[in-house]
């Protein structure tokens, strides 16, 4: 996959941004607070018409504008614009108005790197979660119809036991779990296949201990393995309604992370969950090639920072084994990105502008 241009209107400190880009890539030079991750996140927009920062759209307006525009084209155009006064988002896919965002996402694969990454490994579950909702979402055509049925069923059966109402919030177990089991069933399909991957990039990444990746369901006891949602729900509606909250199903789930025998959250060091969080990134990379059968963009939010001289070639020969396509690499000086990548051609990133 290769984005050939990009125009970025009002982007936060992007003004007006219209570039060619090279076919293997650019690496992108500026000094902190330049906007070289602004510009990153507005090509991921293109992805998911989210910020993979987790930002409102609303933030990503440019201050004192009246809303932003990002366009890109790759086999495919693919543009984005949001309106601050009637919080309108609008994408387009080969000029024609996406009518549903669900199949909007992902025409444009890529996969991002960053240092915040290291929080998908060291945070609460709900990152992880994100992580693997985002990732199968762009990758299985269903999921995210059924991920959104299944939080349409649990905001309403919520409220039923927020007002107390037990038998109200019953009527939604059935729909909850027909999603929920969907949800369940691509998620556990997912880790069984990569589980070993990820073990394995681990190690290629300079980790001696044994990296494991399991999926935990949440609330479900020895006793409940192999009940489905549907029962599960009815023993939990007496704590449901106590707490008023579903308190079982995917919505409460982990990805477990370990080193050994030890919660890589709990446990792990700084470079260890950094290497396992970039793990993540390289699996995620892979999933998408296989579900698209192009090699996605790479985009390199100072990915080299931290890490010693064996883990930075490491993770070079990766990179250069499972992403060889585009990469747009960002670092605050020259010496943070190897040699191998200064191949490319370096643009500087200076108060919002490019200079080519
Ligand atoms: P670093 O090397 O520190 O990571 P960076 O070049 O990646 O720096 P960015 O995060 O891309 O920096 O840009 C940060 C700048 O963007 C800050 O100066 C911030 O004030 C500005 N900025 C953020 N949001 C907006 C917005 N909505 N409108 C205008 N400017 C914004
Ligand atoms: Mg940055």
């Amino acid at each position: 996959m290769r984005l050939t241009d990009l125009t970025v209107r009002n982007f936060r400190n992007i003004a007006s941004l219209d570039i060619e880009l090279p076919e293997n890539g650019v690496v992108i030079i500026g000094a902190n607070g330049q906007g070289k991750t602004n510009l990153l996140e507005a090509i991921y927009y293109l992805v998911l018409f989210r910020s993979f920062r987790g930002a409102k759209d609303r933030e990503l307006v440019r201050f004192g504008t009246e809303g932003f525009f990002v366009g890109g084209s790759a086999h495919v155009r693919v543009t984005a614009g949001y309106e601050v006064a009637g919080q309108r988002k609008k994408v387009t896919i080969d000029r024609e108005p996406a009518r549903r965002l669900g199949a909007a996402v992902g025409r444009i694969a890529a996969v991002s790197f960053s240092p915040e990454d290291r929080a998908i490994v060291a945070g609460s579950p709900a990152g992880r979660r994100r992580y693997l909702n985002v990732l199968l979402s762009l990758s299985e055509p269903k999921y995210l119809e059924e991920l959104a049925a299944m939080r349409q069923a649990l905001k309403q059966r919520n409220a039923a036991l927020r007002m107390g109402n037990g038998d109200a919030a019953r009527a939604f177990d059935s729909p909850l779990a027909a999603a929920a089991e969907t949800v369940w069933s691509m998620r556990i399909a997912w880790v069984e296949r990569w589980s070993d991957r990820f073990k394995s990039i681990c190690s290629a990444l300079g980790e001696p201990q044994e990296a494991g990746m399991r999926y935990r369901r949440h609330a479900a006891g020895a006793e409940d393995e192999g009940s489905d949602l549907q029962q599960l729900l009815a023993k939990t509606i007496d704590r449901d309604l106590r707490r008023g909250t579903t308190t079982v199903g995917p919505h409460r789930d982990d990805l477990r992370l370990s080193l050994g025998a030890h919660s890589l959250r709990t446990y792990g060091s700084a470079g260890q969950q950094r290497t396992a969080a970039i793990a993540l990134r390289l699996i995620e990379a892979k999933t998408l090639a296989e579900a698209t059968g192009e090699v996605p963009i790479g985009l390199y939010d100072d990915v080299f920072v931290e890490l010693d001289d064996t883990r930075q070639a490491n993770l070079l020969g990766l990179i250069r084994d499972t992403l060889s396509g585009q990469a747009i690499v960002a670092a605050p000086r020259d010496s943070e990105v190897p040699p191998e990548l200064f191949e490319r051609p370096r643009w500087v990133m200076s108060g919002g502008r490019l200079e080519q």
